[in-house]
């Protein structure tokens, strides 16, 4: 097949390419590798190189420590700054950050930067793919000609595809080896090759469309659906808070009608929605169609609605605690869970922090705990150190406030928590979902319980 050797006769592995080691990178290096590939990664932050050679656990995803340390003694992974490292690679992938700006511009540096310095180390042969979330046109009218600028031509020389990443956070390495991936070749060749690479290095079914002007557009329309049904949800949660009915009872119950190929399908509620996509892609959507003449109504809402749910969430806090005679001034706050979401320690964008400020801006004292948190990370956030143990952090505390409903805290031990806070306490739960017979033991014990929408 063009653009990917045939490796059928196992003389040797798969050799992969991933520029931009960051968080998506990163995961997919490491899934790569776990499934027989050579990969190397290139990332021009010198010191986020040195951190990932020196073993540090910076992206915390479930599995990732121990599959990075495997697979790197044992040779299958290895990271750098030189792109001219990429030579030897059958596969490229870049994966490189494509922020927005504050009118939902999209920016185009880092991917430029990394497209043009691979059209200068490129050789015959190689298939190179786009994961970054880009604006649909990105691969043809911006990344082709960067790479054809060293003489190769996409297509003839090299193979071209854009094939979004539609991974979660927090369960990225069990869902690599699963999620279909969507697969816009730039010709046929590439789009074949593209495919091939995939099913081949992961086992993944793929999703062939018509052009990379197709994929990059679904990476879009995907998260513009998530971020539109979470807020249906979270306005949802706002309806079955007044109305005193649990809003969980109503998605499970709603979620069964079956609708078009599939059924209805709405999401839970939260403090809100964070991280470095879902507030990022819709509005680089909006903006592109706005400077069209389209107005995405839709997402304009869905941002408002997510955006105001970490002081929604304050507000419970605030109400609740008066409920119980403790003035939210003064009292003290155990916040488990600052990432952005359930098990990852990514705190871009993170809805925790919104809610954190207002507490604060109210006279609360909070203590701040996320096992899977960079505590410098939450150092330069949160202006606050993290505490150093679950002990520490709940001790006294007149609200404990789960806010990211990492594992640890679908765990705990109820009667340890009952004798360690300050009786009575709120137990808030942002993202927990704790079932129905967990609310009743905390109850029991005296806790008051309020969640989103609960
Ligand atoms: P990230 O910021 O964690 O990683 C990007 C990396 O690219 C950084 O480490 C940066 O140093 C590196 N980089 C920038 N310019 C470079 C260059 N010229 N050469 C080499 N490296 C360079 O971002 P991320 O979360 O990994 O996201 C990467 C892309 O994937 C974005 O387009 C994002 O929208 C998309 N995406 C992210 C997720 C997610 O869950 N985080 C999911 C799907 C898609």
């Amino acid at each position: 097949m063009r653009f990917l050797p045939d490796l059928a006769n196992g003389q040797r592995d798969l050799r992969v390419a991933v520029v931009g080691f960051g968080y998506v990178g990163s995961c997919l290096g490491v899934a790569l590798a776990e499934r027989g590939a050579t990969v190397h990664g290139v990332d021009s932050d010198r010191s986020l190189v040195a951190a990932l050679r020196g073993g540090d656990r910076v992206f915390d995803e479930p599995g990732m420590s121990a599959a990075w340390a495997r697979l790197a003694a044992a040779g299958r992974l290895t990271v750098g700054t030189e792109l001219g490292a990429v030579s030897g690679s059958d596969v490229v992938l870049v994966t490189v950050g494509t922020p927005i700006d504050a009118d939902g511009g999209f920016v185009a540096d880092a991917l430029a930067t990394a497209c043009g310095g691979l059209g200068r180390v490129l050789t015959r042969g190689q298939l190179v793919i786009v994961k970054s979330t880009v604006p649909p046109g990105t691969t043809r009218q911006l990344v082709r000609p960067l790479l054809e600028s060293g003489g190769l031509v996409a297509g003839r020389d090299f193979g071209l595809a854009y094939c979004p990443e539609r991974l979660a956070e927090g369960a990225a390495l069990a869902q690599l080896p699963t999620l279909p991936v969507v697969v816009g070749g730039l010709d046929p060749d590439s789009g074949e090759a593209a495919a091939a690479f995939w099913t081949g290095s992961l086992g993944v079914p793929t999703v062939a469309v018509d052009g990379p002007e197709i994929a990059e557009l679904v990476k879009l329309a995907d998260n513009w659906w998530i971020d539109a049904n979470v807020a249906l949800a979270n306005e949802l949660a706002q309806v079955c808070g007044v109305l005193g009915i649990d809003a969980l009872d109503v998605i499970g119950a709603a979620n069964t009608l079956p609708k078009g190929d599939s059924r209805v399908n709405i999401l839970r509620p939260s403090i809100g929605v964070g991280g470095s996509c879902l507030p990022k892609d819709p509005p680089m959507l909006a903006r592109i169609a706005r400077d069209k003449g389209v107005q995405l109504h839709t997402v304009t809402t869905a941002r408002a609605v997510n955006d105001a749910m970490p002081q929604y969430s304050f507000e419970l806090i605030r109400d609740e605690l008066a409920k119980l005679g403790k003035p939210v001034g003064g009292a003290r706050i155990a916040v488990l869970g600052l990432a952005f979401k359930n098990e990852t320690g990514d705190l871009r964008l993170t809805p925790v922090r919104p809610l954190v400020a207002a507490l604060v801006e109210a006279g609360a004292v909070t203590a701040l705990y996320d096992p899977l948190a960079d505590p410098a990370a939450v150092r330069a956030m949160f202006g606050a150190p993290l505490e150093s143990s679950l002990e520490h952090t709940v001790a006294g505390a007149d609200c404990v406030a789960v806010l990211a409903g990492h594992r640890a805290f679908h765990q705990l031990d109820l009667d340890w928590l009952a004798a360690s806070v300050a009786m009575p306490c709120l137990l808030f739960d942002g993202r927990a979902y704790y079932p129905r017979a967990t609310v009743a033991r905390l109850r029991a014990l005296g806790f008051a319980y309020r969640g989103i929408g609960r």
